[in-house]
C-alpha cells in the first residue's frame, strides 16, 4: 500500500515549467534514491513533498490524506497535520546557529506543547546517542564537523517521530571523509525499516540500500525500477548518458 502518491504534479517558476507532470509512488519502508543532473527539478520535487514549495498543479497523498488535490490545497490546519508526518534533511544542514545540540533537537517539539518536557528531553538524549553525539549535546553547531552537523540534522528531524523521511543531497556538502558517517546512520534507519526518499549522487548507497530508483532528467521522471536494474541495464539513453557520468 502507498504511503506517498504523486500525480501529475507540476510546478513552473515564472515561465520555466521545472516540473512536468510528476507521477511516483512510494510505499511503505521503501528506500527511494532520486537520481539526476542538477537543474532536473529534484530538490523543487521534494520540497512540493512537505509543502515547502506550492505545485501548480496535480495531486499529492501523504498516508492516505490529499495535501494538494489537482492543484487545490488542503486547509491550513489539515496541511499542518499531513506534512507532520514527514521530516526534512537538507544538504546545508539548517540547524539553529544560536542553539546548542540538545536545543536543536528539543526546539520544535517544545514549541508544539503536546508532550511533557521531560518527555522531549528523554527522547532527545536517546536520539544523540543514536547518532553518536551523545557527548556534544551541549556543543554549539559551530564546533562541529560537517558529518556531525549532519546527523544532528537527522536526529533533529526524528524527533517529531515522522512516518517518512526525505533527505536532499544529504551528504554533497560533506569532505568524502564525511560522508560515510551519515551514509551509515541513514543505513541504520532502513534497516529499522524507515521510508525514506534521498535525493543522492551517492551511487553506492542507492545501490546498497535503496529498494527504488528514479531518475529525472529535466522536469520529468525519464525512468524508475530496482536500482540494481536501473543502474546495470538503463533502458533510456538519457539515463545511460548520466550513469556513465556517475558511476
Ligand atoms: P535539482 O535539485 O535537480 O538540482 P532544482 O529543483 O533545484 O533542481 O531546480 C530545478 C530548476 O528550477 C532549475 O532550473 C532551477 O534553476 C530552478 N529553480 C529552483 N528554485 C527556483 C526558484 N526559487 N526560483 C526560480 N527558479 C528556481
Ligand atoms: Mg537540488
Amino acid at each position: 500500500m502507498s504511503i506517498i502518491t504523486v500525480s501529475n504534479l507540476k510546478k513552473s517558476y515564472g515561465d520555466l515549467e521545472v516540473l512536468k507532470g510528476i507521477n511516483f509512488n512510494v510505499d511503505k519502508n521503501d528506500v527511494v534514491a532520486i537520481i539526476g543532473p542538477s537543474g532536473s527539478g529534484k530538490s523543487t520535487m521534494l520540497r512540493s513533498l512537505i509543502h515547502l514549495e506550492e505545485i501548480n498543479d496535480g495531486t499529492i497523498s501523504i498516508d492516505g490524506q490529499e495535501l494538494v488535490k489537482n492543484g487545490v490545497y488542503a486547509k491550513a490546519h489539515d496541511l499542518k497535520q499531513i506534512t507532520s508526518k514527514m521530516g526534512m534533511v537538507f544538504q546545508h544542514f539548517n540547524l539553529f546557529p544560536h542553539l546548542t545540540v540538545k536545543e536543536n533537537l528539543e526546539i520544535a517539539p517544545k514549541m508544539a506543547k503536546k508532550e511533557a518536557i521531560k518527555v522531549i528531553q528523554q527522547r532527545s538524549e536517546e536520539l544523540l546517542h543514536k547518532v553518536g553525539l551523545t557527548s556534544w549535546a551541549k556543543s554549539y553547531p559551530a564546533k562541529l564537523s560537517g558529518g556531525q552537523k549532519q546527523r544532528v540534522a537527522i536526529a533533529r528531524a526524528l524527533m517529531m517521530d515522522p512516518e517518512i523521511l526525505l533527505f536532499d543531497e544529504p551528504t554533497s556538502a560533506l569532505d568524502p571523509e564525511l560522508t560515510g558517517e551519515v551514509l551509515q546512520v541513514m543505513k541504520d534507519l532502513a534497516q529499522e525499516k524507515m521510508t525514506m526518499i534521498v535525493v543522492t549522487h551517492e551511487m553506492g548507497f542507492a545501490k546498497e540500500v535503496a529498494t527504488k530508483a528514479i531518475f529525472m532528467d529535466n522536469g520529468e521522471i525519464v525512468e524508475s525500477g530496482e536500482p540494481g536494474a536501473l543502474f546495470t541495464n538503463p533502458q533510456f539513453d538519457r539515463t545511460k548518458a548520466f550513469l556513465q557520468r556517475s558511476l
